[in-house]
């Protein structure tokens, strides 16, 4: 089973769009593999960087599920989630809890157009964050929630998946 964070095939009207997303190909992608700064302020500008988050997600085709903030050039500790039409921010993502249960799957992510890895990850995690008002939340998750979670919580710890391949 592919587990898709990103996609191959893109509608024309949103090529200027997936533009704003940095790849491992640009000039600036060093922020990639840097760690974002941990959010401590609540505010309207991370309300802003969250709009374009979900505007960027909401406009790509279906299997567009997760973006971190360093993929648009912001290096901040915070990620999204698309669930259909509606897009979840996690704030300051922690990993709390893998279980030792692990699988290996094929994993795409925006920032490597048209490239997939092989990788393994566990099967089910805890997450702790923040939400945008900065209360602490925790999520239980497996499958592909639970790899999408650690996908984009090592995107703010400045890691690729390029990084973690066989
Ligand atoms: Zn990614």
């Amino acid at each position: 089973m592919k587990c898709i964070f990103a996609f191959s095939f893109l509608p024309f009207n949103v090529y200027a769009m997936v533009s704003t997303i940095i790849t491992f190909r640009d000039p600036n992608s060093d922020i990639l593999n840097k760690p974002s700064a941990k959010i401590g302020v609540f505010d309207a500008e991370l309300k802003k960087v969250a709009r374009d988050m979900e505007e960027i997600l909401l406009n790509l085709a279906d299997a567009g599920l997760g973006l971190a903030a360093p993929q648009i050039g912001i290096s901040r500790a915070i990620f999204a989630i698309r669930f259909g039409r509606e897009v979840k921010f996690y704030c300051n993502p922690v990993i709390k809890d893998l279980s030792s249960e692990q699988e290996i799957m094929e994993e795409g992510c925006l920032s490597f157009p048209e490239i997939f890895f092989k990788i393994k990850r566990a099967k089910k995690v805890i997450l702790v964050y923040q939400d945008l008002l900065g209360r602490n939340k925790t999520e239980k998750a497996e499958g592909i929630l639970a790899r999408a979670f650690q996908h984009e919580t090592d995107h703010l710890n400045g890691i690729t998946f390029d990084q973690k391949a066989r």
